[in-house]
């Protein structure tokens, strides 16, 4: 007994670490085989009328009646039960862990009580035969079967083996008491057994179990961003096809807003991570009182989020992404830091601006494209010209890697020709590509797309050798000058490419000119003025280009020693018109003149804007009045042929530096 309690007491102590789930799991195993429930009535049944047949007495007869009716329940509820289970509404509560226990205990305390009167009632060693098996046979099946739920394990096997045991006993005789001491004995065994039993389906239990709960972390995990709170971008889109799927069926709107937090980078840099975390999830928190249920909110990943809303027209999804502007205009407070944060938002509407969710998304994104180019803290519609003009810059990035190795570049010369004597002293070699496909592209467009894609620096070196083989066959003092880009500018292995152009191709430095525009200036770090004195250290002449309309502060004509000005040609298009443009005009010439600078007037096309520039004081002219940029060939011949037609006056009151 003693053995018994101390197992029980065992098992009591493992109890707490079981939870709802283990203790369900173990209760269903309870009912999971009607049919061995069954089994074991029916034959408890069976054995119990035969004995009742055979013996005499009302207390066997009693026992019987009672054994019956308890299998008979125990029989319904189970097969009740286990259909729930199967149906799936079943719900293993105390109360039906209760109805088994109680049914098991009386059952089995049947068949003991069963055995008991038997064996002291009758002399008929038939009926001890039987209710003994049935008894014993029962105990071992029981302790298998219900080892999910220890204590009805055990306590039926007590029950129905002990008065068994003790009726052994009473009967007197050797052989019967004999086996009563085995019965007590293998009650333990059982016990043991049942113990052991239990223990395994338990952890078995707790293993399944922590496995569910780790797939189901790593689920959530998957699903959501650890740092907002929202969907992650797998979320997003599988949200997305959903919607798209039953949407689209019926042709309802479905609008995407992608939004980008403007400058987070610098955010990021300048007040550290810890702060950019904040700064999203506040963002996070704010597009969710923003957004309320109008849309799914999900981080699409770094500083993107991207809102889904359904049934949602071009017109609503404007003023969604026009409150996340304004609301973003608070600021954001983040501690001690006060942020005043700026979005940027494209949004497309389905079905007009994708017909599939790929398509949606990628003109959401190119909208977003639009508003950070227009100047950010704005939101952008998608619509299809943005999507021609996207083409074509794809079309061009593509091309332009191609180009360059491909030998689909060319280099045209315009001369620059001296208004004293109409002699060609310099020659502006100028960029042209052809497209196989697009035609013939500018350089005002290729040029930015090379600068953004990091390819202007080969593109320049291509094109300073190319200018410097054509000039060292020219003759005379014939200079080139070829225009660097403000990112070429800050390569600090310009000079040493400067150098090894005019090595390898004998041209002196003092016929090459490079033009830089005002806007080097912008965000001068120091290399820039670091390269400009080392190319000048070379003995190169620099030109300032399209003077007067970039940053146009005088100081750096101060600090720089510019060898020519060259007047934007806005300036000389309007000059016979207008007394405004002919003032800055002449106000340019008399400043070069004293600063001791040639000055060139760019875009002279008529020879009433050629007047001007002479009367403004100007030592050279270039313009389509005297040539359009023409091929290499063309212009060694120009050269060659001396005097250009357009500039046969010599000006009288020329002041060329000396
Ligand atoms: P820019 O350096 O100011 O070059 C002068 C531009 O004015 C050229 O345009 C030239 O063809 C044009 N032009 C010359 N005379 C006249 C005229 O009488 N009337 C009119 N309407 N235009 C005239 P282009 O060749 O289209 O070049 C545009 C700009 O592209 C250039 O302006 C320059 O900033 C840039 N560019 C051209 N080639 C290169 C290059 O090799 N490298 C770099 N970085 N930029 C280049
Ligand atoms: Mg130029
Ligand atoms: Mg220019």
């Amino acid at each position: 007994m003693r053995v018994l309690m101390t197992l029980l007491e065992k098992r009591k102590a493992q109890q707490p670490a079981q939870d709802a789930d283990v203790r369900r799991s173990l209760v269903e195993t309870l009912y999971a085989s009607p049919a061995s429930l069954t089994i074991g009535a029916a034959t408890g049944t069976a054995v119990g009328i035969v004995i009742a047949n055979m013996a005499d007495g009302k207390a066997i007869h009693a026992v019987v009646i009672v054994l019956c009716i308890v299998a008979a329940l125990r029989v319904i509820s189970a097969v009740f039960f286990h259909r729930q289970l199967m149906r799936g509404t079943a719900v293993a509560s105390r109360n039906w862990e209760l109805a088994y226990e109680l049914g098991a205990w009386a059952y089995a305390g049947l068949l003991g009580l069963m055995g008991f009167v038997t064996l002291i009632g009758s002399s008929n060693s038939i009926i001890h035969m039987l209710s003994v098996s049935m008894a014993t046979g029962y105990a071992g099946g029981i302790s298998g079967r219900n080892a999910g739920r220890v204590q009805i394990a055990i306590g039926q096997v007590c029950l129905a083996l002990l008065p068994t045991a003790m009726g052994l006993w009473l009967e007197g005789s050797t052989g019967y008491r004999v086996l009563s001491v085995a019965m007590v004995l293998m009650v333990l065994g059982l016990a043991e057994i049942s113990s052991t039993t239990h223990r395994i389906v338990v952890q078995a239990l707790i293993g399944k179990r922590d496995k569910s709960l780790l797939a189901e972390k790593f689920e959530r995990l998957a699903r959501f961003d650890s740092l907002t709170g929202l969907e992650n971008r797998m979320a997003m889109q599988m949200r997305l096809r959903e919607i798209f799927e039953t949407t689209q069926k019926r042709n309802d709107a479905v609008a995407i807003l992608w939004m980008d937090i403007d400058r987070f980078k610098e955010i990021n840099d300048s007040l550290g991570h810890m702060v950019g975390d904040q700064l999203l999830r506040a963002v996070a928190d704010r597009l969710n009182e923003v957004v309320q249920g109008r849309g799914r909110i999900a981080r699409f990943g770094g500083d993107e989020f991207v809102i889904i809303c359904p049934d949602t027209d071009r017109v609503t999804a404007a003023s969604i992404a026009q409150e996340i502007i304004s609301y973003f205009a608070h600021g954001f407070d983040l501690g001690e830091h006060h942020l005043q944060a700026t979005a940027s938002i494209g949004y497309a509407v389905a079905p007009q601006d994708g017909r599939d969710m790929d398509e949606l998304m990628q003109h959401a994104d190119l909208a977003l494209y639009e508003a950070k180019g227009e100047g950010r803290n704005r939101a952008s519609s998608f619509n299809w010209s943005l999507k021609e003009r996207f083409n074509r810059l794809h079309e061009i990035e593509t091309g332009l890697r191609r180009a360059l190795s491909g030998g689909e570049l060319m280099l045209l010369f315009q001369p620059i020709v001296a208004l004293e004597n109409g002699h060609i002293d310099a020659c502006e070699a100028l960029l042209r590509w052809h497209h196989p496909v697009l035609g013939p592209i500018p350089p005002s467009e290729f040029i930015p797309i090379a600068e953004s894609m990091g390819m202007i620096e080969a593109m320049t070196d291509w094109v300073l050798r190319q200018a410097c083989i054509a000039a060292a066959s020219w003759p005379g003092e014939v200079r080139v000058a070829i225009n660097i880009s403000p990112a070429s500018l800050k390569s600090t292995e310009l000079p040493a490419n400067v150098i090894a152009a005019l090595l390898e191709t004998g041209l002196p430095a003092r016929r090459l000119e490079l033009e830089v525009t005002e806007s080097i200036f912008l965000d001068d770090s120091g290399q820039t003025n670091v390269i400009l004195r080392e190319l000048q250290r070379i003995g190169l002449r620099l030109a300032l280009d399209d003077f007067g309309t970039g940053y146009s502060s005088l100081s750096y004509l101060r600090s720089y020693r510019f060898d020519t000005l060259k007047v934007d040609q806005s300036f000389m298009a309007g000059i016979s018109a207008n007394p405004e443009d002919r003032a800055i005009v002449r106000a340019i010439g008399n400043l070069a003149r004293d600063l001791k600078m040639d000055t060139v007037a760019e875009g002279i096309e008529t020879p009433d804007q050629l007047q001007h520039a002479r009367e403004a004081g100007f030592t050279n002219v270039q313009g389509y009045l005297f040539s359009r940029p023409v091929p290499t060939e063309r212009i060694a011949e120009m050269i060659a042929a001396g005097p250009l037609e357009g500039s046969e006056r010599p000006d009288p009151v020329r002041r060329r530096r000396a």
